[in-house]
């Protein structure tokens, strides 16, 4: 079985990036881009927003699935073949790699790996949800919002970091009044985004609150919340719920395979790409709880590129 030089596993900014430069260093990387790996298109979670405005290189900013074809189009123009398929599985452990796309029993063998895997937007499990999941309840403002149900009717978004700000502030075009809902008394949102936020005539703040129950019979009607200081609990009449609570990094199929911390990101060397597993790189937001931004996804994955380039050139393959 012939092995591949390098195998990059995601298809985000990261991803791409890697793409790019291991291209143009006539590695002939192959990437495996997930066929809705993580709940989320190939392109990754650009792919559920809509602009993009702090992109460097878009002054009027870019719409998030369109940033990811660009740069999806600049990887094949560098000699990257890219597979449409999720990997399920991988051995880490002896080298050459070898990596399992689902619903595959043969194995690819790689002899460097590039993980940019990314993550996936988190879930609360409040009874109800399971029933209203997509009847009301979403993980997508941008994905859903412009659905007929929710139109000119109240709508509730669950977090009080930027997502919630934009998505909160996305609704605004559909909803007729758009709650948000958090869990303490301060934003977590950017500067820019909180301002917006809280500037929006549509938008009311729930503050120190959280989600206790989603109502509907079918459709969602409404959610219960509690005020976590007196817990008084009171309904929000809405048809949509929105969670934009955080993130939680892609990386099931790496357990035992590589050092990964308590919450499941990935550790690699500090400045580095390096992984605990030598000639394993990982870039983006499957390494990142800080940043978690398209640019420095897409800084990390030129880093890992570099590196696994270097690293086969001192291994002589
Ligand atoms: P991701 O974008 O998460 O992509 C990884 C992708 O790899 C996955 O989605 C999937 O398609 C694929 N994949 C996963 N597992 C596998 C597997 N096993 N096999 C094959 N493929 C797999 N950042 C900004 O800088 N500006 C913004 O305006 C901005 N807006 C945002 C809006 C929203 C709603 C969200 C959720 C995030 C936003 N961000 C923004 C953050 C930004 O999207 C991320 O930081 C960035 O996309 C991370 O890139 P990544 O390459 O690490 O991974
Ligand atoms: P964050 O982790 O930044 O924020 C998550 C929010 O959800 C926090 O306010 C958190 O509360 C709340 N939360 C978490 N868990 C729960 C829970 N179980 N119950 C109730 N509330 C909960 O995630 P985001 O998705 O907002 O942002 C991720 C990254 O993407 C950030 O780096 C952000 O800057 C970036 N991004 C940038 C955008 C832009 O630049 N335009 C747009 C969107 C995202 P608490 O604050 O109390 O922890």
């Amino acid at each position: 079985m012939s092995v591949h030089q390098l195998i990059i596993i995601g298809s985000g900014p990261a991803g791409h990036t890697a793409a790019i430069y291991a291209g143009r260093a006539n590695l002939n990387p192959l990437l495996y881009e997930g066929f809705m790996a993580g709940g989320v298109a190939a392109g990754g979670q650009l792919t559920t927003t809509t602009d993009v405005e702090n992109f460097p290189g878009f002054p009027e900013g870019i719409s998030g699935p369109e940033l990811m074809i660009l740069l999806r189009r600049q990887s094949e123009r560098f000699g990257t073949r890219i597979l449409t398929e999720t990997i399920s599985r991988v051995d880490l452990r002896r080298r050459p790699f070898t990596l399992y796309p689902e619903d595959s029993d043969e194995g690819i063998k790689a002899h460097a790996v590039i993980i940019a895997t990314g993550a996936t937007a988190k879930r609360l499990a409040l009874p109800g949800e399971e029933e209203l999941w997509q009847k009301g309840i979403s993980a997508c403002a941008v994905c859903d919002g412009a659905l007929p149900m929710f139109k000119e009717a109240p709508l509730v978004v669950i977090g009080g970091g930027d997502s919630a700000a934009e998505e909160a502030l996305f609704l605004t075009r559909y909803g007729s009044r758009v709650y948000v809902v958090h869990r303490r008394q301060e934003l977590r949102a950017s500067r820019i985004m909180a301002d917006r936020l809280l500037k929006n005539p549509k938008i009311e703040m729930v503050w120190d609150s959280v989600p206790t129950r989603a109502l509907g019979n079918g459709t969602l009607s409404g959610v219960e919340v509690e005020n976590v200081k007196t817990k008084e609990r009171k309904t929000l009449a809405a048809r949509g719920l929105f969670y934009a609570i955080g993130h939680k990094p892609n990386t099931e199929i790496f357990q035992g395979q590589l050092e990964l911390a308590e919450d499941g990101y990935i550790v690699t060397t500090a400045g580095t790409a390096r992984t605990s597993v030598e000639g394993v790189f990982a870039a983006g937001d499957v390494q990142d709880r800080h940043y978690r931004q398209a640019i420095t996804a897409a800084g990390s994955g030129c880093m890992a590129a570099l590196e696994a380039e270097r690293w086969l050139a001192a291994q002589d393959l």
